[in-house]
């Protein structure tokens, strides 16, 4: 069975850093839709388009996204699985990845970083400071938690109503979330506990 680890959570929920520790854990690769973007050229026809949206906090479109996900998933090195960070975010996208899985035969494994949103806003403020990205001012920190309220709360909610979800305290040390999803796959293995 192939697992494909799906945090969710709160922008500054820390899905990065704990999807960067499970991937050298897991010895599995850490795939970031965000990162997969930003990594486009800007100059580029694909490249302006998708910043002029993820600059201001826009989503880019579902045809976009899956496509580079699907790309990324028929790699080689994600045949034992991947930490997929940011795809899917919104109901739309949900039967787009399901029917990926089926394609691929991959199986997920939703799990909710829950944080309170103060302290996501206070933690995406202090990576603003550090690692300056375009899209971390308070304005567009403002917009990704109004997208994150509109769009991906229902995902994660329709996710939690078909009993597909994992809920974890993401409010806890970087490592100790981690060691908590590695239980949450861990038990996936067990008989009768499919998400
Ligand atoms: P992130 O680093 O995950 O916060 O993503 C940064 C930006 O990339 C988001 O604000 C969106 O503009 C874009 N993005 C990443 N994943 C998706 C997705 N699944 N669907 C649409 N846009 C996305």
């Amino acid at each position: 069975m192939t697992v494909d680890i799906l945090p969710l959570g709160l922008p500054g929920s820390g899905k990065g850093t704990v999807a960067k520790i499970l991937a050298e854990r897991l010895s599995i690769p850490h795939v970031s839709t965000g990162d997969m973007l930003r990594a486009l050229d800007r100059q580029s026809d694909l490249g302006s388009r998708v910043f002029a949206r993820i600059d201001v906090g826009d989503f880019v479109s579902d045809e976009l996204i899956s496509e580079m996900v699907e790309e990324r998933m028929i790699l080689p090195d994600a045949k034992n699985g991947i930490i997929l960070d940011g795809f899917p975010r919104t109901e739309s996208q949900l039967p787009i990845y399901d029917a990926l899985c089926a394609r691929l035969g991959r199986t997920p494994l939703f799990v909710e970083l829950k944080i309170p949103k103060k302290v996501a806003t206070l933690r995406m403020q202090g990576r603003a400071e550090k690692e300056n990205r375009a899209d971390d001012t308070p304005e567009v920190i403002a917009h990704r938690l109004e997208n994150y309220r509109v769009l991906t709360a229902p995902l994660v909610a329709t996710l939690s109503l078909a009993g597909r979800l994992v809920v974890i305290d993401g409010d806890k040390t970087p490592d100790e979330v981690a060691t908590a999803i590695e239980a949450a796959r861990e038990s996936l293995a067990l008989p009768g506990m499919e998400l």
